[in-house]
């Protein structure tokens, strides 16, 4: 079970996973959300996604023309999951709201020429 939550501790959620893949992002978009140089998220399948507590939501047009619905708590502002209209069968969620964030292991950076110019992000991988 991967389990997480927001801030305050007013919502909370749980998958039975498995995490498919996790990754950073560097577009402007993620960098406000994390409120540093990238966003970290892992792919979690959205059948058997639970989640507990209100929550509030916003859409932000992708660049593809397909949007992505950030969720996050309304009385703490902590960012918790997107739901991308591209992947229906994922929840993109906020690394840094797991229990435990050390379970996951990001690999791919997207946007990395999006990242300000003092953001740490490990080496490009060659293929
Ligand atoms: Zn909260
Ligand atoms: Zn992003």
């Amino acid at each position: 079970m991967i389990e997480g939550g927001c801030a305050c501790g007013q919502v909370r959620y749980r998958s039975p996973g498995p995490a498919k893949f996790a990754l950073r992002c560097a577009c402007r978009s993620c960098q406000r959300d994390s409120g540093g140089g990238h966003g970290t998220h892992v792919a979690l399948p959205r059948a058997g996604f639970e989640v507990e507590g209100e929550t509030a939501s916003w859409r932000r047009a992708g660049r593809s023309g397909l949007g992505v619905t950030k969720v996050f708590c309304p009385a703490c502002g902590c960012p918790l999951y997107g739901l991308p209209e591209r992947a229906p069968w994922a929840a993109m969620v906020a690394a840094g709201s797991l229990d435990d964030p050390g379970q996951i292991a990001p690999g791919r950076v997207v946007y990395r020429e999006e990242a300000p110019p003092w953001d740490l992000l490990p080496p490009e991988e060659k293929d």
